[in-house]
C-alpha cells in the first residue's frame, strides 16, 4: 500500500485570497477527513474556515475514497 506517500491538500481562502497547502500523511488523512467529501479547514493567514470539494483540495485522496468505496 502507500502508507507512506504525502497527499497535498490545497485551499484557497474565500476572505482573504491567499492559499495554501497541506500535506499529510494516509493516516493523517484518515484522521482528519475520512471519506468526508468536503474538506474543512482553518486559513492560517485569517483564520476564516475554508471549505473545499475534497475532489478539488486533494484529487488523489478523493480518488483513492472512492475506488475504496466503490467495490
Ligand atoms: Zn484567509
Amino acid at each position: 500500500m502507500s502508507a507512506r506517500k504525502k497527499y497535498a491538500i490545497k485551499t484557497s481562502c474565500p476572505q482573504c485570497g491567499c492559499s495554501a497547502v497541506s500535506h499529510l500523511s494516509h493516516e493523517e488523512m484518515m484522521e482528519r477527513f475520512g471519506n468526508v467529501p468536503n474538506v474543512e479547514l482553518d486559513c492560517g493567514a485569517c483564520m476564516a474556515k475554508v471549505n473545499a470539494p475534497m475532489a478539488l483540495a486533494c484529487p488523489e485522496w478523493d480518488q483513492e475514497c472512492k475506488a475504496k468505496a466503490g467495490k
